[in-house]
This record gives C-alpha cells, structure tokens and sequence, in this order.
C-alpha cells in the first residue's frame, strides 16, 4: 500500500483535468484494502481505475483508493472454455491481448477499451455488439456497508445497457477486486454484426486475432487517443426509447438511424441527434465536439471538468430542443 496527499489527477484521468486528491492511496493486493478499512472505516472513499470514465470538476476532499490488484490465472478449464480470475487492477486491453494471443475467445470485440478490468462491470463495458455480461461469470467486491468482501453473481449485478446495480444502489459502495469470466477456446462466438467490423474484415479470415485487430483498426482511426487530446470516449449515453416515443421521433425525422433491442425498445445513436444539432467538430473555448465522433467532448487542453459540464449541458438542451428527447451522461461526474 503506498499513500500520497494531495496528489495531482492530471495524468490519471483521461480528460487530463487536472485536480487533486487529498488522500490517494494504491490498494495493490485485498490485504491492503483489508486493513486500510480497518483503521479508516467507510465513509468519504472513492475508488479510481484507469480515470477513464470520469469528469472530475473538482478536488477531492475525501479518500480516493487507485485499484491496483493484479493477476490473470485460469481456475477451471474444460473441451470448450476457460474460467479466469482477473485482478480488477489489471488493464482492461491488455487482458484482451492476453486472452488473443491464448486464442481464447469472447472479448475480442471489446478489444482497446481503456481502463481496469475492476470497472467493467460498473457500465456493463460494451462495443461492437458484445458486452461484458456474454462472458461474465461473477465477481468480488469490498462491500462498504457490510464491512466485508462479498461475492456477486451475475444476476446480482444487475447488467443492463451499460449499466448496472453499481451505477445505481450500490454507486460508491464497493471496491470490485477480482472479476472472473468465462471465455470460449473456439471460434464459435465470433460476432462481426456490426457493419464497421465486416467490412474491415471484407477478404480476410474472421478469427478471435482477425476481430482483434480489426476493432483497434477501427477505434485508431475513428477515436482521439486521450495522450494526445483529453477524452472519456462517449460522453453520453445511446437513447433507449419505446416504441410509441419512437414513432413520433421518425415521423419528425425520417431519417433518424435505430436500432431494435428489444420488443419495447429501440436505441437511437446520440451521435447522430448531436451532429443534427450542429455540434460536430465545433470548439467551445478549450473543450468541444470531436471532429469525427460527436459523441466524444475533448479537452484542448486547458479545459476545467466545469467547462466541459458546461458544454456537455448545452448540447444536452439543444438536443432537447430539437428532437424533444433527454440524453444522459455516460460519464461518472465527480
Ligand atoms: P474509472 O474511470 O477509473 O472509473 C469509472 C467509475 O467506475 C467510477 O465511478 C469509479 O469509482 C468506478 N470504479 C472503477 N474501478 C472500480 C472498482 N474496482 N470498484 C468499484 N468501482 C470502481 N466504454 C465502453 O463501455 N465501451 C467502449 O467502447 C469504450 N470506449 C472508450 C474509448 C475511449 C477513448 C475512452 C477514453 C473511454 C471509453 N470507454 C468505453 C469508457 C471507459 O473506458 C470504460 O467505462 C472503462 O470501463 C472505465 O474504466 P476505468 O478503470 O478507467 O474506470
Ligand atoms: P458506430 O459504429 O458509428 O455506430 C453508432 C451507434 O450505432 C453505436 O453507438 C452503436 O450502438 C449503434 N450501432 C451500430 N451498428 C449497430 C448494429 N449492427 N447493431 C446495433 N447497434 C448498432 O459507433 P462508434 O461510435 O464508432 O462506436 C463503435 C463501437 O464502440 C460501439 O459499440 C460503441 O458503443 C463503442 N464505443 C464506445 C465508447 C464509450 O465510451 N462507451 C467509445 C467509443 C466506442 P452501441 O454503442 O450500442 O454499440
């Protein structure tokens, strides 16, 4: 365990705002957490992964624990798949590599998505049609009001789009240290559904390696890389809309984009309600649209987590305005 005091955030926080941390303290392995808790208690704790997923708009006051819980072993093997325990400190991408180059198959498409693998649980992380929970298995997680380390099944964890219970009643109550997931040793849950990935495949072989290296093709040419200009990859959320609330957006607008999830619901890509509005590429002061993907607000450089608020709740009321639907942020706001 090593303990810092008012630490910068700026290069563990991949908008690079730069605030700090009164108390930052490594949890490297559950023993830390164990006894940091026992002369601590509960109250006032963050938990920081990759800062992948964060807006941060102010210091923070209280303690903040950076996971750094490390390992990836196998626990049951059979004809078909492997059960892996993952540290939650572990780097989520570089877990994907790992599992590639085994040949071992399910996360592929998930492939260069920042941060830990102790918070892709928290939104479910997805991309490219698969999700966390199609190899999901269960996890381990420091519960603070138990005072305890408590196991969690997947229905427990309550995955929705990306979501989950801990974004809602257990937001900021536990510390995820282990994840274990269930991955396939065939390529028979290969999925190239999404359009982006066939064609990046169009006369190659499709294989766990194949996805892999196409997914990071893609997500290098189409996303900014957070060292060179400060991002949370989506800032909002995709729209779920009924079915009835739906209709009356594509009789407005013909040509709005969608996609059926469910009987109910259909998902409506932000992106294209906030490039509708104008919003694609423009600068606003230090922070903005991304030219390519309006999903993603950047940081220019010197922007405050204020700033980008500010500018991600005008985007929010013009696309309100506009098309008369709330979207909501993806990103954790501190
Ligand atoms: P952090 O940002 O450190 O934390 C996020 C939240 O999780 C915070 O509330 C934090 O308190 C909590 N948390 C973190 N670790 C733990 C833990 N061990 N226990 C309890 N709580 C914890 N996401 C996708 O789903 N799909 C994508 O394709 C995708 N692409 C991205 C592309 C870019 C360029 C960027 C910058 C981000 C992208 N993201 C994507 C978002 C982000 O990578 C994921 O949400 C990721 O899981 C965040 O991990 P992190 O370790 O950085 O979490
Ligand atoms: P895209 O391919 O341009 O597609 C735009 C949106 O349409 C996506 O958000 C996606 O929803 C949806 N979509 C596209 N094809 C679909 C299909 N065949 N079936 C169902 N939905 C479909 O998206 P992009 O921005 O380049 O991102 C590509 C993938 O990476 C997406 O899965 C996206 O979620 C993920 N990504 C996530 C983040 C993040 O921070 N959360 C950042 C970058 C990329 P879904 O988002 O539901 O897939």
């Amino acid at each position: 365990m090593r303990k810092l005091e008012n630490h910068s955030l700026k290069d563990l926080n991949t908008f690079g705002i730069d605030v700090n941390a009164r108390d930052f303290i490594v949890i490297e392995h559950e023993t830390d957490l164990f006894r940091w808790v026992e002369s601590h208690g509960y109250e006032d704790i963050h938990v920081l992964g990759g800062g992948s997923n964060l807006l941060l708009t102010q210091d923070i006051d209280g303690y903040l624990l950076k996971n750094e819980i490390k390992g990836i072993e196998i626990i049951v093997e059979d004809e078909e798949t492997v059960l892996v325990e993952v540290g939650g400190g572990e780097n989520w991408h570089e877990f994907v590599l790992w599992a590639v180059e085994h040949g071992y198959g399910g996360i592929e498409n998930m492939s260069l998505i920042p941060g830990t693998v102790g918070a892709a649980p928290i939104q479910n992380i997805g991309a490219y049609g698969v999700e966390l929970k199609d190899v999901f298995e269960g996890l381990n997680a420091f519960h603070w009001e138990k005072g305890e380390e408590w196991v969690f099944t997947k229905e427990e964890c309550g995955f929705g789009y990306r979501d989950s219970v801990f974004k809602r009643a257990l937001r900021n109550k536990v510390f995820i240290t282990r994840v274990y997931l269930r991955l396939t040793k065939q390529n028979h849950s290969l999925n190239t559904s999404y359009g982006a990935i066939s064609k990046e495949l169009t006369g190659k072989a499709v294989s766990i390696r194949s996805i892999s290296d196409a997914v990071i093709a893609i997500r290098q040419s189409k996303l900014p890389d957070p060292k060179v200009l400060g991002n949370s990859g989506s800032f909002f959320k995709n729209v779920e809309l009924s079915k009835e609330t739906f209709s009356n957006l594509q009789e407005a607008f013909p040509s709005v984009p969608h996609y059926i999830m469910d009987e109910q619901t259909i998902k409506v890509p932000t992106a294209w309600l906030i490039d509708q509005c104008g919003f694609k590429g423009v600068r606003y002061g230090e922070t903005g649209c991304y030219e390519k993907q309006p999903l993603v607000l950047v940081n220019y450089g010197h922007a405050t987590g204020a700033e980008i608020l500010e500018f991600s709740k005008k985007v929010q009321k013009k696309v309100q305005e506009k098309f008369n639907v709330r979207i909501s942020p993806e990103v954790n706001i501190w």
